[in-house]
């Protein structure tokens, strides 16, 4: 396990002993849970929750039906680390019985003091598309940049300047 992500889960749980609207879920028990890494080739997901072989999410979830909780590696730069912190935040409440995003698990999310945070999921998104893409067709005029598996050879042009896109390998 990165240390790093070690100590990071630890902030969080200790930030969430602090929160009011979440103190009637077993918060204590989130210690136990093992924190790992996806794959640093993972573009969609940014998290995840894994359950135990067999737990039901229906029957209601604990920390101990929780295997462990996977966060992406590049959250764990200086740039995103605020996310990650937000991240663990929403994986933990996942953990604590709430597995769904419902009304509920939207409410509870949206304690997380830090809104900045809150809001970086889809730069975090698009950062990571862009770091996977091997080329970028860019607007000579604009600069617009769009991360792409292949090359567009010409064939596309920038929505806004209607200018052809070049092909820049990254
Ligand atoms: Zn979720
Ligand atoms: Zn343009």
């Amino acid at each position: 396990m990165e240390p790093n992500l070690e100590e990071r889960g630890r902030a969080v749980i200790s930030a969430m002993r602090g929160i009011p609207g979440i103190s009637h879920l077993p918060v204590d028990e989130l210690d136990a849970i093992p924190l790992g890494l996806l794959r640093r080739s993972a573009t969609r997901l940014h998290a995840v929750c894994r359950y135990r072989k067999g737990v039901r999410k229906a029957e209601g979830v604990t920390p101990s039906d929780v295997r462990c909780i996977d966060v992406h590696p590049y959250a764990l730069t200086e740039e995103w680390s605020r996310y990650a912190d937000f991240l663990l935040y929403h994986e933990y409440l996942h953990a604590l019985g709430i597995s769904n995003h419902g009304r509920v698990f939207r409410e509870l999310e949206a304690l997380w003091p830090d809104e900045v945070a809150r809001g970086m999921g889809e730069g975090f998104g698009v950062h990571l598309r862009e770091r996977s893409a091997r080329w970028l067709w860019v607007c000579p005029s604009c600069g617009d940049r769009h991360p792409r598996a292949r090359r567009g050879n010409g064939r596309y042009r920038c929505r806004d300047c209607r200018v052809v896109l070049e092909d820049v390998e990254t």
